[in-house]
C-alpha cells in the first residue's frame, strides 16, 4: 500500500458522512496542526467556515488572493472574519512571476486563448494553492457533486496526487437548497453575488452571471466552448 493509500484509508475510517463537524474534528485529531481549508467565500465555503467554527477544531484557512476578484468577495472576507474571528490567510501569486505574465501579454490575455487562460490561473492559482497546502494531511473543501457533471464523480474523501494530500469535501452531497438553509439557519454572511445570478464566484473578470436552467459552472470562462470548467485547482 502506498503512502497515499495509506493516508487515504486512515481518514476515511474517520468520515461520518451525516456529522461533518465530528469528522473535522477527528480528521484534526488524526493531523494536528495539519489541516487545511481553501476558502473562495463562495456560499459552500461560508457553510464550510462555520462547521470548522462549530467544530472548534485547528484548521488552518486561506483563500487564493488572485489580485482579480469581485469587491463583493473582498467584503463576505471582511465579514467573516468578524463573524468568526479566525485567521484567514491570503496566498498570492508570485510577484516576479505575475509581472512577467502582465508585461508580455497584458492584464487581460485569458481571453485570447486557453493557453494563456490556464498559465493566468496557474500563477494566481495554481502554485499559491500548492504553496498553502504543502506540509498539510487534509485539505477541506466546499465542492459539491451537482455543481457540475465534473464534479458529479467525486467521492468524500480522495487523494489529491498532484499536492500529496487527501482532500475532504463535507458538501459532497448536499443540494444547493440544503446550502442555501444552512445559510438562513445560521445567518451566515454570504457573497451578495449569489442573489444576482453567480452561482459559482471566481475571478470578476471570468464569471459572469447565469441563466435560469444553466449548469451552475457555466458563468466560468464563459468565452470557452470545452466542457472542463475548471481552473487546475480539482486536477483529477
Ligand atoms: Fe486569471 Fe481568470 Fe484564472 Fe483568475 S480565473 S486566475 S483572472 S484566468
Amino acid at each position: 500500500m502506498t503512502q497515499g493509500q495509506k493516508a487515504l484509508e486512515q481518514a476515511k475510517a474517520l468520515v461520518d458522512e451525516s456529522d461533518p463537524v465530528a469528522t473535522i474534528r477527528r480528521l484534526s485529531s488524526l493531523h494536528p496542526g495539519r489541516v487545511v481549508f481553501s476558502t473562495s467565500f463562495g456560499m459552500e465555503d461560508q457553510v464550510v467556515t462555520d462547521l470548522i467554527a462549530e467544530s472548534g477544531a485547528e484548521v488552518r484557512i486561506f483563500t487564493l488572493d488572485t489580485g482579480r476578484l469581485f469587491p463583493e468577495t473582498h467584503s463576505t472576507w471582511q465579514a467573516t472574519l468578524e463573524r468568526y474571528r479566525m485567521p484567514i490567510s491570503g496566498e498570492t501569486p508570485d510577484a516576479e512571476e505575475i509581472g512577467r505574465f502582465l508585461s508580455e501579454n497584458g492584464p487581460n490575455a485569458f481571453y485570447e486563448s486557453l493557453e494563456k487562460r490556464k498559465e493566468c490561473c496557474r500563477i494566481r492559482k495554481v502554485v499559491p494553492l500548492r504553496r498553502a497546502l504543502e506540509g498539510h494531511g487534509v485539505w477541506i473543501t466546499g465542492l459539491r457533486a451537482s455543481q457540475s457533471g465534473e464534479r458529479s464523480g467525486i467521492r468524500m474523501t480522495e487523494w489529491d496526487e498532484a499536492n500529496g494530500i487527501v482532500k475532504y469535501h463535507p458538501l459532497l452531497g448536499w443540494s444547493t437548497e440544503e446550502v442555501r438553509q444552512r445559510l438562513r439557519d445560521r445567518n451566515i454572511p454570504y457573497n451578495p453575488l449569489h442573489d444576482r445570478g453567480f452561482p459559482s464566484i471566481g475571478c470578476a473578470p471570468c464569471t459572469r452571471a447565469v441563466q435560469p436552467g444553466e449548469d451552475e459552472r457555466a458563468g466560468r470562462w464563459w468565452w470557452e466552448s470545452h466542457n472542463g470548467k475548471e481552473c487546475g485547482l480539482h486536477a483529477r
